[in-house]
This record gives C-alpha cells, structure tokens and sequence, in this order.
C-alpha cells in the first residue's frame, strides 16, 4: 500500500485545477463550491486518474463529493446501465448521498441516480431499475436482495464507492460488503471513505482495494474556531452539570454525545425537567420518527440533540453552536471526531467535555492526541444569571402531505408570506417528506401560523396542520 499524504495540504485550492469537463466545472460554480475542501484537494486527482482510495477525514468534511465527482467522472450517461454503486450503513445517509450526487450530475440532462434502501417497496425500486439507471446508492441488504432477485445488474459497473465504512463495519455489515463487492465486475476503480480507520478498514481494503492510495486526514483542530473546556464533575453530578452548561453558554443548537444508550435516556429526563427542549436519536426509533428527530434539530425547533457515537455518525447537521462530551470517549479519535463537528464553516463553536477523577487517564489521551494543552474550567464559576429558559428561536409545524400529493417548498412559503401575512424572516426551513411537509417558523407566530394555513389554502387545498 502506499500513503500518498498523511499530512493536511493546502486547502483553498480551486477545482479548476482538476481534469473536469466544462460543464461540470460550471455546475460546481453554480453550487458554490469555489474551492476544494482539504480531504477534496488531496483525493481527487488521485481518484481521476483512476487509482483505488482510501481516504480517510472527519465528518463535514465533503467525502461525498469527493467521490460524487470521481464517479461521474467515468460515467457514460448515454450507457443506461448501472455504472456506479455507493453502499452506505443507514437510509438516511444513503438519501444525502443520493442528494449530493444529484446535484453534482445536474450538467448533464439525464443521469439517474437511485436509492435502493429497507424500507421502500421492492417491487417500485425494481420498475425504477428497469427503466434505467446509472448511479445506485443504497444499503448493503437491500442491494443485495436486488442482486439475488436479479433486478440489479452489475456487469457494467466501473466504480464502486464503501461510504461511512468504518461504521457499516461497526453495524456488521462485512459479509454483505464482501457478497456485492465480490460479484462486481474485477475491472472496476473502488474508493473507500471512512472518518475513522479501525483495524477492520485495513482488511476490508486488501480484500476489495486494488493497489489502493492512502490519504489521510488527521485533523488536528485544537482548532482556533472550536473553543475546548474540560470540567471536572462526580459521577453524580454530571446529567445536571449538562443543564448548567447549557444555561451558560446558551448555544441554539447543541450536540450532547454520551457513551450508552441508557445515559442518552437519562439524560433527555434531566434536560426535559430543566425545561430545555432535547430529543434523542437512537436504534429504537423507527425511521418516520428519526426523520422527524433530524429534521427539528437540523430546523433549530429543538435545542439539544442527545445521541451515542454510532447514532450521530455520518449526519450532515451545520450549524452546531456547541458539542458536549456529556461522557469521555475511550477513543481519542473520536472525541476529536465529536469536536470536530462544531466550529465548521468559519462559525465559532464550543467544545465542553465532563470530566470525572476516573477519566484522567482518558483526558490525558486526548491531550496527547490533539497536541496541546487542555484548557481547564470551574463549574461553578459558570453563572446562570441569565436565569430565562433556554428556548429554540424556531418551532416545527407538521403539515399532512408531501411528495406524494405533489407539494413543494415553495407551495407553503407561498401560503404563509401571501395570505397569511407572514414575512420571510418568520419562516425557516421548509422540510418535504413523502407523506408531510415539517415548517419551521418563529415560535411566537405558530400558533397563529396554524391558524391561518388550517383557516386557508395550499396549492388550493385545505391541508391539516398542528405543531409538533
Ligand atoms: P462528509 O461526507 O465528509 O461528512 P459531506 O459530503 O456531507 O461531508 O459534506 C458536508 C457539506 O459540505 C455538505 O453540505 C456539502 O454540500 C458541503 N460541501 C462539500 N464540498 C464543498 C466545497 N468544495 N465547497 C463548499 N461546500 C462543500
Ligand atoms: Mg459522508
């Protein structure tokens, strides 16, 4: 194997630099995307000049493109056949990855791209596959039922693309990797992303990677946009000392990571008594219910989102005023992983962890990790003098409808800035499911936002709509 880079190279450099077509150069000027991030500039010329990747960098850093573009880069669009597979651990992230890709291949009219996840019926999936695609993005089951009933052909593919695959790993999805990868056809280019590199990545890459270049991304971000404070807590007093935190630094959307499903569970009960509105993600949710989780938080109608390490892995949340390290992690790559995800896009974050006497030798880890000093801080030298709850700006309206009856974002802005009398600045973001359709507006006009959109009409039908 070799190692192309292991250290961080200039980021800012422009992607027309790189052998694209005109068009995709152009479509890329039209998303805004100027210049490469990091992980970007390091892989891509790899990846265009046809090598095997593995490339590793933290979560937000823009994989998905990274790997979008090296796709679309040896696709035919005039071939309706699949050229490339993305298998990916959750539907969830398979659906932002089909998004990404989406935009990306906007040059060009008509390239298909197809999620193929549980929980959609197989039968539609299989009449989508029929009627051509290009691109397929999806769980490692569920493409391997498409393969077994034989509506997913794989003869043509050239790229092969494991997203999030220390975490697929973590879900045991091994053997089902090695099933798809071992029927695609053995000409192919196989690119590897991960924000981790457990030992198992190095075994799943042998057997599937040919020749594969490394790069990796170890951020060191003792970063000057995250501010770091480590508290020391007893055991006893660490669920509260979440509550006291928030109340001083007052982040409007807050990341809180604990160790076990159960602390998450906890957690929520001693927030929700504090009056902080808090929601948590984990396995037992059904997928409609994680949605609607994401969708708050990601809104700003919830405060704090408390949710494990593999829960939380892989999300695309900007806008993350603090993390809390409600626990310390054993594995100091992934509290820099944790941190990593405040303070992106030139925003400031905070970074607080709670620190018990038996997590010294964990903090001490982590300092070695990151390189530097840690910044110790009291407690109760934290006011709360500001003692007015802790309110989310944003409130979450549930409109029965979506996709499926054809409605769009702009439908209900439309609704609520003509009629209705509301202005742009109340309104935020506008969420189309299938089914629904998730406003946000400033919590002060929601109950009258109801009002009016239940008194009047969207795409001149009455709807039914209640807060969440
Ligand atoms: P990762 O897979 O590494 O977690 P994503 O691919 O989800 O990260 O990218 C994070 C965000 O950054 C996305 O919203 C994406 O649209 C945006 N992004 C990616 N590349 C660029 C770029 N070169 N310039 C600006 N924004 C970008
Ligand atoms: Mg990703």
């Amino acid at each position: 194997m070799t190692t192309a880079e292991t250290t961080q190279p200039a980021a800012g450099q422009s992607f027309s630099e790189l052998p694209l077509s005109p068009a995709m150069q152009a479509t890329l000027q039209q998303l805004d995307y100027l210049t490469m991030t990091p992980i970007q500039a390091a892989s891509l010329p790899l990846a265009l000049a046809g090598h095997d990747l593995i490339a590793q960098a933290k979560t937000g850093s823009g994989k998905t493109a990274a790997f979008g573009l090296a796709l679309l880069n040896n696709l035919n669009p005039k071939r309706f056949a699949v050229q490339a597979l993305v298998l990916c651990p959750t539907r969830e992230l398979a659906d932002q990855v089909t998004q990404e890709i989406r935009r990306l291949a906007r040059f060009e009219e008509n390239i298909k791209v197809l999620p193929l996840c549980g929980g959609s019926a197989l039968r539609n999936q299989a009449t989508s596959l029929e009627n051509g695609v290009h691109i397929v993005v999806g769980t490692p089951g569920r493409i391997m039922d498409h393969m077994e009933r034989g509506t997913l052909k794989l003869d043509e593919l050239n790229t092969l693309i494991l997203d999030e695959a220390d975490r697929m790993l973590d879900m045991g999805f091994h053997d089902d990797i090695a099933f798809v990868a071992k029927r695609c056809p053995a000409k192919r280019q196989t690119l590897l992303f991960s924000a981790t590199y457990p030992e198992g990545i190095a075994q799943l890459a042998k057997q599937f990677l040919r020749n594969p270049q490394e790069v990796k991304l170890l951020e060191k971000h003792a970063g000057s946009k995250i501010r770091q404070r480590f508290y020391e807590v007893t055991n006893e007093d660490r669920l509260q000392a979440v509550a006291t935190l928030l109340k001083h630094f007052r982040p409007v959307s807050t990341l809180a990571f604990c160790n076990t499903k159960q602390q998450c569970r906890d957690l929520l009960n001693i927030l929700r008594h504090e009056g902080i509105q808090a929601l948590t993600l984990n396995g037992d949710l059904e997928q409609r219910e994680r949605d609607q989780v994401l969708i708050q938080f990601a809104n700003r109608s919830i405060s704090v989102l408390v949710a494990t390490d593999v829960a939380a892995r892989g999300l695309d949340i900007a806008n993350l005023e603090a993390v809390i390290n409600v626990d310390v992690t054993p594995d100091p790559e992934i509290h820099i992983h944790r941190v990593g995800r405040t303070g992106r896009a030139d925003e400031d974050g905070w970074a607080l962890s709670l620190c018990s006497h038996g997590d010294r030798r964990r903090v001490a880890a982590i300092a070695e990790a990151m390189g530097c000093q840690l910044t110790w801080s009291e407690l109760g030298a934290l006011d709360a003098a500001d003692n007015s709850p802790l309110v989310p700006p944003m409130s979450t309206l549930l409109m029965l409808g979506g996709r499926k009856e054809k409605i769009r974002p702009g439908d209900v802005l439309g609704a609520l800035t003509g009629e209705a009398g509301f202005t742009r600045e109340q309104v935020g973001k506008i969420t189309v499911t299938d089914q629904n359709t998730y406003i946000a507006v400033a919590r002060d006009i929601a109950r009258d936002a109801v009002r009016k959109l239940t008194a009047g009409k969207v795409k001149g039908k009455t709807v039914k709509v209640r807060t969440l």
